[in-house]
């Protein structure tokens, strides 16, 4: 059976079993990662993973998750953040619209 020595950053060195450890491989590479949860300490342990480190995992026998990144969030956007008063504005907003929505809705709905 084949062992895998990842570290966590609490307990140094520990050796998973391929099915313990989570290989999320993404369309862009330098957002690929891997996690685990640490035997010793429990906790959630995840770190990037580089191509040399995902055909490292791969060839141990974890099994690659891909995901990819929604065309969205690679836009580049331009302008202003958003600011709480433009958040207010835009709640207010909404809320008169509900409001105009029960207004103009057929008698019984909501
Ligand atoms: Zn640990």
């Amino acid at each position: 059976m084949t062992t895998i020595r990842a570290t966590c950053p609490t307990c140094g060195d520990v050796e998973l079993k391929p099915a313990e450890l989570r290989l999320m491989v993404c369309t862009r590479p330098e957002w690929s990662t891997y996690a685990f949860t640490c035997p010793t300490c429990t906790d959630e342990v995840k770190k990037p993973a580089d191509e040399e480190v995902v055909a490292l995992l791969i060839s141990g026998g974890v099994v690659a998750q891909p995901w990819h990144i929604p065309a969205e969030a690679l836009e580049s956007h331009d302008g202003p953040s958003l600011t709480y008063d433009d958040l207010l504005d835009f709640a207010l907003w909404l809320d008169a619209h509900d409001a105009l929505a029960a207004d103009v809705a057929p008698a019984g709905r909501s």
